[in-house]
């Protein structure tokens, strides 16, 4: 949709491949074969097609900015309201959801080489990355090969979409500008101790790239919010409250009461305009 042609710097040779993938992705590059780097799981669009797609930032800070997204397949939660289900709730999967479906892994998966994920990314010609998922930081290592790749041909802003649950590897971590962290509440229908880890909001509240977007179905989940705020020391111009919801209805709905509940906490306000432009798509 949005595809265009920067004039981005050309590929590098093979052997700066393995310059730029080893240090932080293990990889040895001792052999050809080995240069493609390693493999990331990514969601699929329709069966065979891998999530990469241009569009408008539609949540959090960069709302509205033109960026290239990568949707990573697999997530350590099982959010009952996900809209991302495709990413984890395959088949025998269990776990509570609200639209009780469950996936074909063969058709919601594909695996990808890092090197190939950065040439489509590079392919679409904006510079800003957004890698969302799922659980990005479930693929750290293959992550961390595919990001030094993209960064060492013109990709200048990176953000991670995360749950907030895992720490990414110092290698991982400096190739990134921006943490959306979106710590699961109550709601969310995970136990606290796999979704709320003390340790890990404290180290995000410590770091000034990360971000914080509480997704907000009830009034009652702001004191929850409030709670973690609190005790994490989060200021309020790094969280965001955002509406639950799958449709412009409801997102509106919920944005009535919302919006000037965040006004008076003092908290940022974050619509899902990709919701109001596109719908609950896939590649949107
Ligand atoms: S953490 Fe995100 S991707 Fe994982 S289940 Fe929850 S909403 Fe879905």
């Amino acid at each position: 949709m949005l595809a265009r042609t920067l004039s981005l710097p050309v590929a590098p040779p093979p052997s700066a491949l393995c310059a730029a993938t080893s240090p932080s992705g293990g990889g040895t590059c001792a052999g050809q074969g080995e240069v493609r780097g390693a493999k990331l799981i990514l969601a699929t669009t329709t069966p065979g097609e891998a999530e990469i797609f241009a569009s408008l930032q539609g949540e959090g800070a960069s709302v509205g900015r033109p960026s290239v997204f990568v949707r990573l397949s697999r997530c350590n939660l099982a959010c009952q309201w996900c809209d991302t289900a495709y990413t984890w709730r395959f088949d025998g999967d269990n776990r509570p959801h609200r639209d009780n479906r469950a996936f074909a892994r063969a058709a919601n998966q594909i695996g990808l080489s890092a090197a190939e994920v950065a040439e489509r990314i590079v392919g679409l010609g904006i510079p800003r990355l957004v890698v969302t998922g799922g659980e990005p930081l479930l693929q750290a290592p293959a992550l961390a090969q595919m990001l030094a790749l993209v960064r060492a041909r013109g990709i200048a802003h990176v953000e991670v979409e995360t749950n907030g649950t895992i720490a990414p590897p110092p290698a991982l971590d400096a190739l990134i500008d921006q943490y959306n962290v979106s710590p699961k509440l109550a709601h969310s229908g995970n136990p606290a101790d796999l979704a709320l880890i003390p340790a890990r909001l404290a180290q995000w509240a410590a770091d000034p790239r990360a971000l914080f977007k509480f997704v907000i179905a009830s009034r009652a989940d702001l004191a929850e919010v409030a709670a973690l705020a609190q005790t994490h020391g989060i200021a309020p111009d790094r969280l965001f409250v955002m509406p639950e919801g799958t449709d412009s209805a409801t997102l509106r709905q919920r944005s009535a009461w919302l919006a000037p509940a965040a006004l008076a906490a003092g908290w940022r306000f974050s619509d899902r305009l990709h919701i109001h432009l596109y719908g609950d798509t896939r590649g949107t």
